[in-house]
């Protein structure tokens, strides 16, 4: 893309985690365990429940560490289809550009190097099935 931030610098910046500084302050009580049974509830039990899992019970620290680690701001709790209490944390813009831009910030200061434009065609492995490194294509042009 000749942009960075794909879906994630779009989307509502709704962030989903149980036992968040707005819900203590809305007095919403929620738990790893409810938004564990929500989530699987809601898809039918269809998801995987190791996956599921990790997602409850680490929502909470990853929203936490967007606030310590790139000053993300989260100003209002709103409801998201499908859980059944209001944990939807969102940022301050209503968008996940508040994450996305200043994880940017944050990846510039650790000097990583963007290539916009740049395709990943396939990684590249060694004898022993090891990653050695990738196969991109650059320079694509949008075709009209
Ligand atoms: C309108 C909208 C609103 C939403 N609202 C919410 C919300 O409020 N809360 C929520 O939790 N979720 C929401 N979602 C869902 C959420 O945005 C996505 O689940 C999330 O952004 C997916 O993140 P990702 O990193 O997997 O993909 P992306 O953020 O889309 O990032 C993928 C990136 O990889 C690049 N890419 C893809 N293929 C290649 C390749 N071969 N080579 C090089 N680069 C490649 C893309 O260009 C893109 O930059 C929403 C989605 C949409 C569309």
């Amino acid at each position: 893309m000749p942009v960075h931030g794909g879906n994630s610098i779009i989307n509502g910046g709704d962030f989903c985690a149980p036992g968040t500084k707005l819900q203590r302050e809305a007095g919403v009580q929620d738990s790893p365990e409810l938004m564990l049974n929500d989530m699987l509830r809601k898809c039918s039990y269809l998801n995987h429940p190791e996956l599921a899992k990790m997602v409850a019970y680490n929502a909470k620290d990853a929203l936490e560490w967007t606030e310590s680690y790139i000053g993300a701001r989260y100003t209002k709790l709103n409801y998201q289809g499908g859980h059944s209490v209001k944990r939807a944390n969102g940022t301050i813009s209503a968008s996940g550009s508040e994450l996305v831009n200043k994880l940017l910030v944050k990846a510039k200061e650790l000097g990583v190097k963007l290539q916009l434009r740049t395709k990943l065609v396939r990684f590249m492995s060694n004898k022993e099935g090891r990653i050695v490194g990738i196969e991109v294509r650059k320079g694509l042009q949008i075709p009209r």
